[in-house]
């Protein structure tokens, strides 16, 4: 786009025409990329915070793509949501992920608790439980060894989610809010919905130094262990924030800090590591 005046953008259509078909592109290629095996899954480790033993991971995915290469998620899910095709690639993510975790399980890692981010798509569908369901039973996993991250989207329609979370939580998966925080209704969902695991949104980790933030984290943690939640921080780079962290009694911790994101090869060395250890 290219400035005009003060506060007025004039869009070139070649520039609208350019992501306009990159979008296109993207859309009709997702639609090929399972069936490509396109798609690879990397796992992130996450940990305690007071003893620094592994707790699990978070399932994140990646699309390597032949002539566009790697493209980032937050470019295609949005697509994906879009376009519905989340609902399809979440069950191929859900599939492979818990596949994989079970066969971690059996190999006699430590039993590592599996997180997947779920689309609110994917989450309001009305087949989802029911999906979550059979791939447990296919693939053999302990259901508390599964974690679905949803976001506080899915406060548009309470009663509905509460009926699905109550029904996850019957049959034993865990579930977290992701982001947390960063929408509107953070401490009504605190309050009214039944979930395990609140996921401190990174932007907050980002200023912990700022005493603002701090407390801000202070009062959240406090909230969530009174209410009997696993707390988890997330995008924690910094050996400080780490500190502060520890100070506050925050129970989990996932970041740059710790590790980045690894391949399922990756992330096998790191569980040979630990069981070594
Ligand atoms: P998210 O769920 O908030 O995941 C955390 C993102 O932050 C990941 O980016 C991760 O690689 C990155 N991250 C972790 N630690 C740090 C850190 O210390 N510093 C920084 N700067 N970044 C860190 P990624 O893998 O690019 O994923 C981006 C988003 O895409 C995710 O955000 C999630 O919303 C979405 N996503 C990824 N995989 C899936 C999936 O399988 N299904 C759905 N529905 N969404 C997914
Ligand atoms: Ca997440
Ligand atoms: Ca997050
Ligand atoms: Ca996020």
């Amino acid at each position: 786009a290219k400035e005009k005046g003060r506060n007025n953008y004039e869009f070139h259509d070649s520039d609208v025409n350019k992501v306009m078909s990159r979008n296109l592109y993207i859309e009709n290629e997702l639609r090929k990329a399972i069936e490509r095996k396109q798609f690879s899954l990397y796992y992130q480790p996450i940990f305690h915070i007071d003893s620094g033993e592994l707790f699990g991971m978070e399932a994140l995915l990646r699309w390597n793509h032949p002539s566009l290469g790697s493209v980032s998620p937050t470019e295609f899910i949005p697509i994906a949501e879009d376009t519905g095709q989340i609902v399809s690639i979440g069950t191929w993510v859900t599939e492979q992920a818990c596949k994989q975790t079970k066969v971690w399980h059996e190999m006699g890692f430590p039993t590592t608790v599996l997180s997947i981010n779920v689309s609110p798509l994917q989450f309001e569908h009305r087949n989802f439980v029911h999906t979550i369901k059979t791939i447990i039973e296919q693939t053999g996993l302990d259901p508390p060894f599964l974690k679905l991250e949803i976001t506080e989207s899915i406060m548009k329609n309470v009663t509905t989610s509460t009926n699905v979370l109550n029904e996850l939580r019957e049959y034993g998966v865990k579930t977290a809010i992701d982001d947390f925080g960063t929408g509107y209704s953070s401490l009504y969902i605190l309050k009214k919905m039944p979930i395990d695991t609140i996921k401190i949104d990174k932007s907050f980790i980002d200023d912990l130094e700022e005493h603002t933030s701090e407390s801000m984290v202070k009062a959240i943690i406090e909230m969530g262990l009174n209410l009997n939640l696993t707390i988890v921080a997330e995008g924690v780079e910094k050996y400080c924030q780490l500190e502060t962290l520890k100070k506050l009694n925050c129970t989990l911790g996932q970041g740059y800090y710790f590790q980045k994101p690894v391949s399922g090869k990756g992330f096998e060395q790191l569980l040979i590591r630990t069981k070594i250890r």
